[in-house]
């Protein structure tokens, strides 16, 4: 595996905690037409602050860092900040009519992957996993490390996905040998 897909596998996760649902939410807000330039063809969801700096398609408050643009717009903007891309009038419009606002923080970082690496781990069936709770900074994700069971009970209830450790050492190892 080289370093751009280690990267994209590490962006992915990023994303982990956006559902279907909320996807389809996009669409409707917009419209299904692109926010840029109107278009209806080739629809995709852009992350608002961009994936690549980090940013989730949904912030840690729950709303969303996430705006409908075709396929040419979404290239265009490529990484670039809102700030960068969008006119005044533009961004003024996706905070007052849409609600889509400079997020709070970034999604999920190296550190934070780290220490969950080292504090939401557990073994279960042979093999460690590590567990990433809804809420990233709950505190709640970290009492059950050495009881399996009571883990499971707990990722169910609160919609906490859970990743082998081994992906989780790529992700990290994958960041990095880029800082
Ligand atoms: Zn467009």
């Amino acid at each position: 595996m080289n370093n751009h897909h280690k990267n994209r596998n590490f962006n992915e996760a990023l994303d982990y905690n956006v559902s279907t649902r909320e996807l389809l939410h996009v669409h409707n807000l917009f419209e299904n037409k692109c926010f840029n330039c109107g278009s209806k063809k080739d629809l995709t969801v852009d992350h608002h602050y961009p994936l690549e700096k980090g940013y989730s398609l949904k912030n840690l408050d729950g709303s969303l860092n996430a705006v409908l643009l075709c396929k040419k717009c979404n290239q265009k903007k490529s990484n670039k900040f809102p700030e960068n891309f969008y006119t005044k009038e533009q961004l003024k419009i996706l905070e007052e009519k849409f609600n889509i606002k400079k997020p709070i923080a970034k999604a999920l970082n190296l550190k934070t992957l780290i220490e969950m690496k080292e504090k939401v781990r557990f073994s279960y069936l042979g093999k460690i996993y590590i567990g990433i709770p809804n809420r990233i900074f709950s505190d709640d994700s970290i009492e059950f490390g050495k009881k399996p069971d009571k883990f499971l009970e707990v990722i169910l209830e609160k919609d906490i996905l859970v990743f082998p450790l081994k992906n989780i050492e790529i992700l990290v190892g994958a960041k990095d040998e880029n800082n």
